[in-house]
Order: structure tokens, then sequence, then C-alpha cells
């Protein structure tokens, strides 16, 4: 009976659906071709020099050099331009837009309704999808509850401008932990950043709370300073996460808080800024990527107020390349997220792979860190991550040699996703942007 009456809702909600004006998503289209003068496979590492690539609807049809504009096609010519994948940033915070001041994560929490956090997240989307990174796994609302599955939608839907969003919702932490740390225990139910929990039980109600709202993955501390969920607490959130066929995203800074987690069956370590080389072994052993969102600390050297600040984070900063130097060495899938959560650095997400190849990866694996590596650990390879037939087209394009200088991806020029044009600085007259 239950399921009769959700097979006729939904047919219903489809059928309003359809009576609803066409975004430009949803409208069919005469075929584009996109045109330049070099493409970078990042699966092979190889340019292919004069591609065009073929686009029907929202995918790629065909790629090649010297193939055949079909007839009526709309041709978008790039000039000297160079085309990669839309990048992936595999760690991001839409939801978030803390002040840059060190209370930012409270007073974010404490100061502004869900109504303006979620009109925030759409500013923070469009940042981040005008830079050039048209998919996003978003690990955690930071106390935005679940206005990620809204803003992820909103964008599905073609409201709102922004990149396709994985999301995670609310997060899982141990009671007594995480921000905002340092309340006074008098306050009666004050706002947490994720959801608490207390042994295996409430661990496991809140995976299907957070499931059943709409999670595309879950994310839990392993750690907060210390060791906190222990491995019986995580085990039951990475069985519902599994059997729902979504994964699980674990912070884990220390070499303990990485062992539990792998020990309880989480997919990708975000951070492991602490992990020592049996810990990297470890993650290398069980196929699990690793996140290390280290380009915060790059960003903030180059910003550094002072002399002193600068000492400090640039001996952080030879430290967490020493460690994504040796996760790399060891051949641990590293997958980039710049972790932004302030109105600073939403858009500036290509800093994590800059950071990533000044720790040491060669320019091609930090790309690939931000497409085809990172498409795999979404699940989504065969939609995103490469410019192959039956992917999106989701393109970007650089002026320069994003081999011999990965900063170019700092400096993104033309932007299309699903065959629409979201930003184009390069050949302006000839295709101004989609705008929904
Ligand atoms: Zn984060």
């Amino acid at each position: 009976m239950r399921r009769f009456v959700s097979v006729w809702l939904l047919l219903f909600v489809a059928g309003s659906a359809a009576a609803q004006p066409a975004s430009p998503q949803s409208a069919p289209r005469k075929p584009r071709v996109v045109r330049a003068a070099r493409l970078l496979d990042v699966r092979t590492g190889i340019f292919l020099k004069n591609p065009v690539i073929i686009i029907e609807n929202e995918r790629i049809s065909a790629v090649g050099t010297g193939l055949p504009v079909p007839e009526g096609a709309e041709v978008l010519d790039l000039g000297g331009a160079t085309v990669l994948p839309g990048l992936i940033d595999g760690h991001t915070h839409l939801l978030a837009r803390e002040p840059d001041v060190p209370e930012g994560y409270v007073l974010n929490l404490i100061t502004k309704s869900q109504a303006l956090r979620a009109l925030e997240g759409a500013a923070n989307a469009r940042a981040t999808l005008y830079a050039g990174f048209t998919t996003v796994r978003d690990v955690e609302s930071e106390g935005a509850f679940y206005a990620d599955v809204a803003l992820r939608d909103a964008i599905r839907q073609g409201l709102v401008e922004g990149p396709r969003m994985l999301v995670s919702t609310r997060a899982i932490a141990a009671v007594g932990t995480y921000y905002p740390e340092g309340l006074s225990p008098d306050l009666k139910d004050p706002p947490t950043g994720a959801q608490l929990i207390t042994g295996a039980d409430e661990a496991r109600r809140a995976a299907r709370e957070q499931l059943g709202h709409g999670a595309d993955l879950l994310k839990i501390y392993a750690d907060w300073h210390h060791p906190t969920l222990t491995v019986e607490e995580m085990r039951p959130i990475v069985e519902e996460a599994h059997k729902a066929g979504r994964k699980v995203a674990a912070h884990a800074v220390t070499s303990e808080g990485i062992r539990n987690a792998l020990a309880a069956g989480v997919d990708s370590i975000e951070h492991g800024h602490e992990a020592d080389r049996a810990a990297l072994e470890l993650i290398k052993k069980q196929g699990v990527f690793l996140v290390p969102t280290i380009g915060y600390f790059e960003l903030s050297l180059e910003e550094a107020p002072n002399e002193k600040a600068r000492q400090f984070l640039d001996k952080k900063l030879q430290s967490l390349r020493k460690g994504v130097a040796l996760a790399y060495k060891l051949g641990v899938k590293i997958v980039s997220g710049f972790d932004a959560s302030s109105a600073r650095n939403h858009g500036r997400n290509a800093w994590e792979v800059v950071a990533l190849q000044r720790a040491g990866l060669p320019p091609i694996e930090a790309i690939r860190a931000a497409s085809s590596r990172a498409a795999e650990l979404l699940g989504l390879q065969e939609h995103v991550g490469t410019l192959e037939p039956g992917r999106y087209a989701d393109l970007i394009a650089v002026s320069g040699d994003p081999l011999a200088d990965v900063t170019e991806l700092q400096r993104v020029r033309f932007v299309m996703k699903g065959g629409l044009v979201v930003r184009n600085e390069l050949a302006p007259g000839s295709a101004a942007p989609d705008l929904p």
C-alpha cells in the first residue's frame, strides 16, 4: 500500500514539474562544437592538437582531431586556448561562508538564519563554478542542516548556478567534540556544527536519518585533536551507507584516527595531516582515497600578515608536503580538495592543485587529482572527470600550458557545464554565457 502511494505521488510530482517553464538545462538544443588549439587528455597526459568536441544536448558525443562539424551545429572557437575537463573539488563546504576572524565558525553558526545560509551557499556555488569547478563533493553543511541537499537540487533544476554536487548533509561526530568549542555548559540546545552521537545505535540512527534526507555520502569524524568515534560507532555508519550504495568520508588527522576509520571500512581519509608511514601504507593497502587539503596553508603562507606567521606556516607546510610526497610515492590515490569554508576562499579551489604539485606530484598527477581521480572517488567516472563520448560536456579552457605551469588552473578563461557556457573570456563575440 505504502509503495503504491509513493509511486502515485511521484507521478503527480513529475507531472507538475513537466508543466514548469523549461530551464536552459532541459530545453532541446542544436548540437554544439567546441574547437581550440589543444585538449589535455588527462588519462594519457598527452595533448590532442586542434580538437573538435561535438556536444549533443548536455553530453559529449565525439572528440577528435579533424572531425566533421555536424550540420546546423553552433561552433565555439576558443582560438589558441587549451581545453581540459571541468575540474572537481573533492572536499568543500559550499554552505559555509565564515567571517574571516578567529571566531568565524561560531559567528557563522549563531548569527545567521538557515535561509541566509542557503542563499550564501548559492553565492559560494556560483564562485566555485566560475573558477572552473563543475563538480564538487560537499563534505558537511557545518550547521546548515540539509541546505546542501536543497542547493544540490536547485542547481540540478537550473534555478541557481553551481557545480554538480554530491552532498553529505550534517556529518556525524562524537558528543563533546567538534565546533563550536568552549560554549557555556548552561546553554540549552546550542547549535552544533555536526550531528553529535554516542554509541553504535545513535550512530546508525544518524546515518539512516541523513541518508533518508538525501545524503549522497556520509562524513564522520574519526578524530578531533585526538581519536574520538570508536570503531564500533563508525562501523554501523559505514554499513548503512554501503547498503545504500553510498560512500563514507572520514575526517582523520592522527595516525590512530586513520587506523580506526580504516578498520571501520571508510572510503576516504580527509586531511591525514599527521599520518605516519604505517598509516599511509594502510591507506594504500585498503585502496582508500586520501584528500590532503593542504592548499589552504599554501594560500595562507602567500598571504601571511607578518614574518612570524610566515615562518610558522612555512614550517607547517614543509611537514604537510612531506606527508603528501610520501603518500604519492607509496601509490596512495590522492584527490584534490581545498576545504573552502569562507567568503575569501570559495572559488580559489585551484590552490589545492597548485599545492599538490608543489608537494611533489607531477603536474599531470595534480591535474588528475582534480579530474579523473576525483571522479573515481565520487563514483562519477562514467559522467565527469574526462572528455570522452558519453561524459557530460563539462569543460574549461586556459590560455597557457597547464603541464608547464599548473597555476594556469587559477586563471580559467572559459567554463562550460552540461554543454552550456557559464563563462567565456576567450571568444566573447562567439558565445555569451547561457544564463539560467
Ligand atoms: Zn572540511
